[in-house]
């Protein structure tokens, strides 16, 4: 039967590194140390709705850092792009994602919203009448992103909730400067639920063709987030999404992207496709071992690196023939 060279590429590369034995599945948060580090998932979903995927592509895991993307962009319709700058900025740190050396030295505001500090800063910002309502306008917006209900995955939640110290001395370093307000509580039972949200790696993959596709669902036509806001959210993908190997991201795959530490790494290629890849063992930066992989051979592959794109030198629509 003929199918896509993508497809073929794809199948190829998940045998090749199917049995890669580097890296380690997060412990500190201890409901992820239960993930299997054979876990493995490859999805490709196109503008036009066309599905390509090999692996554990259904498995379900827990969103973590990939959320902040989300929750960024909501919070830029919630509060508009100049008033959510003066509250969180758009510096890459070199840092780690759970720093919080320079929020003690530099108190005006936190880097950028894919680190901890900022996205926790960003998720206190989110509009609503009491926590509860806060709660269902975030499931609502990653519903939309998804286009299928969404569940918080409550052990994950209660397991962040009861060890996340460092998270809470963030929020508390914060509340000192006078940089999110009182209702600290709140804001981090808010962190630690969009963190806990329950995804696969095919819905990670519908969430970047989203935006890709200039805030539209490509397989429900549901506009999930303004137009006007995701070259923003592209912009701070590329320049913070990997946390401290976001400079060397940049110039080996050039595709804004996002991590988590569940081990999902979420890319938009902008008019072309959303990429996701799910495998838990993590490198020391705390990116997919696997999924860097991944990432590098496909943008090499089909030209998905922006200044490739740019130089109109993507091949993907070679990949979208059958073989
Ligand atoms: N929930 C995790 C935390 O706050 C998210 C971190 C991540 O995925 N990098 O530590």
């Amino acid at each position: 039967m003929a199918i896509a060279a993508v497809q073929s590429f794809l199948n190829q590369l998940y045998h090749e590194l199917k049995g890669l034995s580097e890296g380690r599945v997060a412990t500190y948060i201890p409901e992820l140390a239960k993930a299997n580090p054979d876990w493995f998932g490859i999805s490709v979903v196109t503008l036009d709705g066309q599905v390509f995927e090999v692996g554990d592509v259904a498995q379900k895991f827990t969103i973590q850092s990939i959320s902040k993307v989300f929750v960024y962009s909501m919070a830029l319709e919630d509060y508009g792009r100049e008033n959510l700058l003066k509250k969180v900025g758009v510096e890459p740190t070199g840092d780690p994602f759970n720093s919080l050396i320079r929020l003690d030295e530099d108190s005006k505001r936190p880097d950028n919203p894919m680190v901890n500090a900022g996205a926790i800063a960003t998720t206190s910002l989110i509009t609503g009448q009491d926590p509860a309502d806060r709660l269902n306008r975030m499931l609502a917006m990653f519903q939309r992103y998804v286009g299928d209900e969404v569940f918080v995955d409550v052990s994950t939640f209660v397991s962040e909730r009861s060890t996340g110290h460092r998270n809470r001395a963030m929020a508390h370093l914060m509340l000192n400067f006078g940089l999110i307000d009182e209702h600290i509580d709140e804001a981090l039972d808010l962190y630690f639920q969009q963190c806990s949200v329950l995804v696969t790696c095919h819905d990670l993959a519908v969430m970047a063709a989203t935006l890709a596709n200039k805030g539209v669902n490509p397989l429900t036509g549901v506009q999930a987030v303004g137009a006007e806001h995701v070259r923003d959210i592209l912009s701070v993908m590329y320049t913070c999404g990997m946390y401290n190997f976001a400079g060397e991201w940049a110039f080996r795959v050039g595709i804004p992207a996002k991590s988590g530490v569940s081990g999902g790494i979420l890319a938009v290629v902008p008019n072309q496709a959303g990429i996701a890849v799910f495998s838990p063992p993590l490198d020391g930066h705390g990116n997919s071992v696997r999924g860097l992989k991944v990432f590098e051979a496909l943008s090499q592959e089909y030209g998905f690196h922006l200044f490739d794109l740019s130089l109109g030198h993507c091949r993907f629509a070679q990949g979208l023939q059958q073989t």
